[in-house]
C-alpha cells in the first residue's frame, strides 16, 4: 500500500514535470534517501553514553538475550546500556540499547521481556525498515511540494496532497502494527511471557507518575515506550506506537491463547 502510493506520487511529480524531469527528481530523491539510510545505520554511538555489555558484566542479561536470539534464529545482538535514568530501550542494525532507568524500575524478567520486544524488532526488519520509512516520508513530502508549487492545475496539488495524507495515516497504521509484531515475537521467545505484560504495566505507571513533567522525551526509533503526554484520541489515531493498554490487553489475549492450546494438548 505505501509503495503503491509513492509510485501514484511519482506519477503526478511526472505528470507535472515532464517524464524526464520526473524521472530526474525521483532519482535524485530515492539516490538521498538510500545514502540517508546508509549513514544513520552507520552512525556510532558515543562512548562517553554507552557501554557495551559483556558476558562478564552482566551474565543474566547477557545469556537470557543469547538464549532469546537463538529462539528467533538470529545473532546474538550487541547489547549496550545508555546512561539515561528515563526507562527506554531500542534497536538498531544488529543492537539492542537498553537504558540504565530501566534498571530502576524492572526486574530481571521484565527487562529480559523488553529485549524479547526489541528482539521482536530485529527479527521482523524494522531496524532497516523503520529508517526507510521515516526518511521515506520526506521523499514524498517533497514530492508534494514539488508538485503543489509547480503544478498549475489546482486538481494535480489537491490529489497530490491527498496522496500524501494518505500515506502518512497509512505509515503510522503500518508502524503501530509492526510494534504488536514484535511484541508477538517477544512472546514466543521469552521465558516469563507474562513479564512483558507486568513491564509495561511498569512502565505506564512511571510515565503516568512523570505526566505534566517537562522531560526531554526521547525520539529514536525504533523505541519500546515514546512518551506520550496525553492518552486521547488525537495522540492515539497520530502516535506511532500503540498505547500500553492496547499491547498489554493484545499481550493478555495471546498468552491466554497459549495457555489454552497447552491445555488441549
Ligand atoms: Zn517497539
Amino acid at each position: 500500500m505505501l509503495i503503491l502510493l509513492l509510485l501514484i506520487q511519482i506519477t503526478i511529480l511526472m505528470k507535472t514535470l515532464g517524464v524526464l524531469n520526473g524521472l530526474v527528481v525521483t532519482t535524485i530523491l530515492l539516490i538521498g534517501l538510500i545514502l540517508l539510510c546508509r549513514f544513520s545505520l552507520k552512525m556510532k554511538l558515543p562512548k562517553s553514553r554507552y557501554s557495551r555489555i559483556t558476558w562478564e558484566d552482566m551474565p543474566w542479561l547477557y545469556d537470557g538475550i543469547a538464549r532469546m536470539a537463538n529462539r528467533a534464529r538470529i545473532q546474538t545482538p550487541t547489547i549496550y546500556i545508555e546512561d539515561n535514568p528515563i526507562p527506554i530501550a531500542y534497536s538498531f542494525q544488529n543492537s539492542i540499547v537498553l537504558s540504565a532507568g530501566l534498571f530502576e524500575i524492572l526486574d530481571r524478567d521484565e527487562i529480559l521481556a523488553v529485549a524479547a520486544h526489541e528482539i521482536g524488532h530485529i527479527k521482523n526488519g524494522d531496524t532497516f525498515l523503520f529508517p526507510l520509512l521515516r526518511y521515506g516520508k520526506y521523499v514524498m513530502g517533497i514530492m508534494t511540494l514539488i508538485t503543489v508549487f509547480i503544478a498549475k492545475n489546482s486538481l494535480t496539488s489537491l490529489i497530490s496532497v491527498g496522496v500524501f495524507l494518505t500515506y502518512m495515516v497509512t505509515l503510522l497504521r503500518f508502524l503501530r502494527k509492526r510494534e504488536f509484531k514484535a511484541d508477538r515475537i517477544a512472546l514466543q521467545i521469552a521465558e516469563v511471557p507474562y513479564a512483558l505484560k507486568t513491564a509495561l504495566e511498569e512502565l505506564k505507571f512511571y510515565e503516568e507518575s512523570m505526566l505534566g513533567k517537562d522531560t526531554p522525551l526521547p525520539t529514536i526509533q525504533p523505541s519500546l515506550d515514546r512518551k506520550e503526554n496525553n492518552y486521547n484520541q488525537q495522540t492515539i489515531l497520530f502516535s506511532t506506537h500503540p498505547t500500553y493498554e492496547e499491547r498489554i490487553a493484545k499481550i493478555m489475549s495471546i498468552v491466554d491463547m497459549y495457555r489454552r492450546l497447552e491445555l488441549l494438548k
